[in-house]
C-alpha cells in the first residue's frame, strides 16, 4: 500500500485499508482484522499530512503461565511526511528543542508507504506485557503446574518475580 505524492491532493482524501500484505503474518498470529483506513493530505510542496488508524486480533500467550490470550491491537497515529535530507537535518534539531505530538517521517523518496506505517503502530501498540488476567499467578517455578488451576506445596524460589511479592504481602 503506497501512496504517491504526486497523487496526494491539498484536501484530505481517505484512504481505506484494503491490501493486508504488510502485515508481519510469521511473527504475529492473526485472528481478526487488520482493519483501518488512512486520512492524508498535501502540506507543502515537499510535505504531507498523514493521518490514520488500524486495529487487529492476535493471539498471543500470557507472560505468567503461557495460556492463549486474544490481545486486541489499535493504534491512531499522525505523520508528518517531508521528502529530502535537508528537512531531515533541521526537522532533528527541531524535534530535539520540542516535543511533538506527531511523528515526523522523511523519506527519500516522494513515497509513503502506508504498510510500513501501519505495520509500525501495530506493533508499538503492543503491551510491553501480556497477561490472561491481571491477578494471574502463572506457573509454579518449581513443579510446572498452572498455580491458576491447583495449588501446589513447592517452596517458591524466586521471591523477586511480581507473583512472590504479591504472596508476600497476601500473606501478611
Ligand atoms: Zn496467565
Ligand atoms: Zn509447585
Amino acid at each position: 500500500m503506497k501512496l504517491l505524492f504526486t497523487d496526494l491532493e491539498q484536501s484530505e482524501t481517505t484512504y481505506p485499508l484494503i491490501d493486508d500484505g504488510w502485515f508481519p503474518v510469521e511473527e504475529l498470529n492473526l485472528v481478526d482484522g487488520p482493519e483501518g483506513l488512512t486520512k492524508a493530505a498535501l502540506t507543502g510542496s515537499s510535505e504531507a499530512m498523514v493521518k490514520g488508524q488500524v486495529r487487529c486480533t492476535i493471539l498471543s500467550s500470557c507472560d505468567r503461565c503461557c495460556t492463549e490470550v486474544k490481545l486486541d491491537l489499535a493504534a491512531d497515529f499522525v505523520y508528518i511526511c517531508m521528502i529530502g535530507r535537508k528537512e531531515y537535518e533541521r526537522g532533528r534539531q527541531e524535534t530535539e528543542c520540542r516535543q511533538e505530538d506527531y511523528n515526523k517521517l522523511y523519506l527519500n523518496e516522494p513515497v509513503i508507504d502506508l504498510g510500513e506505517l501501519y505495520r509500525e503502530q501495530l506493533y508499538l501498540s503492543i503491551p510491553s506485557q501480556v497477561l490472561c488476567d491481571d491477578l494471574c499467578r502463572g506457573l509454579c517455578q518449581v513443579c510446572g503446574k498452572d498455580m491458576n488451576q491447583t495449588a501446589c506445596e513447592c517452596e517458591q524460589i524466586d521471591q523477586e518475580s511480581p507473583f512472590a511479592v504479591l504472596r508476600q504481602l497476601k500473606d501478611r
